[in-house]
């Protein structure tokens, strides 16, 4: 049986930051692996700042129907991976085949990251997301597979699983390819407390309510029949096509149809989203022809009649 004791090492090496959690070398199930994957998961746990990792003992130890460990990693609250296992888990039963994973045993198939977010009403954090893809990247370049080799537990469950909730498991892999490109695709990320790059009147509040922000907080402001945007500016390094991503907190209260403005080559395009859901995570809003130079790109408008505040957090330019 293989295992994969470089696990650790590569990690740290793409920036993860990581506790190693006892044994690992040696703490694994017997049967085969041999990995061609990441698989995504999250534990139903809740989670929080000061309880960042609810899950971990049993992904090491196990429950009384499964044995651990029940993944290679915990993923905890604040982006830290808690390496459990340098061999197989008992964390992805069998795969009915997804992408480039065929059909067959999928704790031989794949590595698992156990993201401890609680997937019904809690969705995973910043730190969460972006520690994954990072390590994602670096795994799949040391088993010199893909991007497509990352996926999703509810893309490979034959028993309706439901993992991980919220994100959309293509722009992972579009994040995961982007990371493994090295850099080469340029991207850039304007969050509200980015200086001199983000722009709105005092109408918009500051909040750190909802721990789905971006950084440290976000604007808010009441919908209006009136201009007032949150303006984001982007220094385009060349005339292009861009993807644009936004990562808004969502919450019950937010706004039901926020619009997002984007100032293209022909002209201002709007994309509305539903903040009430679908938070803490990049959303694709889509990809658009943008000029060469720095200036506002992006706007959240407040003239929307939609209900609820309306949210201004951070912005992302992709090239494509
Ligand atoms: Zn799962």
């Amino acid at each position: 049986m293989a295992t994969i004791p470089w696990l650790v090492d590569v990690l740290r090496g793409a920036g993860v930051q990581v506790v190693v959690e006892g044994d690992w070398l040696n703490r694994m199930r017997p049967g085969s692996f041999d990995p061609i994957g990441v698989l995504w998961h999250h534990t139903a746990a809740t989670s929080s700042a000061t309880n960042p990792h609810p899950a971990l003992n049993i992904c090491i130890n196990g429950r009384p129907d499964l044995a651990g460990p029940l993944c290679q990693a915990l993923v905890d609250y604040h982006g830290v991976f808690h390496v459990i296992s340098a061999g197989r888990c008992n964390h992805a039963g069998a795969s009915r085949g997804s992408g480039p994973i065929p059909a067959g045993d999928g704790n031989t198939l794949m590595i698992g990251w156990e993201i401890d977010y609680n997937g019904v009403d809690q969705e995973m954090t910043a730190a969460q997301y972006n520690a994954s893809i990072a390590a994602t990247a670096a795994v799949l370049t040391r088993l010199g597979r893909d991007a497509s080799h990352a996926r999703g537990h509810r893309e490979t469950s034959t028993t309706g699983k439901i993992d991980p909730s919220f994100i959309d498991l293509n722009v992972m892999r579009s994040d995961v390819a982007a990371k493994m490109a090295g850099g080469t695709a340029w991207s850039s990320i304007v969050d509200n407390s980015t200086a001199g790059r983000f722009t709105a009147s005092a109408n918009w509040g500051i909040s750190s309510y909802s721990g789905q922000r971006y950084g440290a907080d976000y604007r808010y402001a009441d919908p209006v029949a009136a201009s007032d945007p949150a303006w984001y500016r982007f220094n385009v390094p060349a005339a292009g096509n861009y993807r644009v991503d936004a990562w808004w907190p969502a919450n019950s209260g937010y706004n039901s149809a926020a619009p997002y403005i984007v100032a293209t080559t022909t002209g201002n395009r709007t994309v509305t989203v539903d903040q009430r859901v679908t938070g803490g995570q990049w959303r694709t809003l889509g990809t658009f022809a943008l000029p060469a130079g720095d200036a506002n790109r992006v706007a959240v408008s407040r003239w929307t009649t939609g209900t609820g505040l309306v949210i201004a957090d951070a912005v992302r330019l992709t090239r494509v």
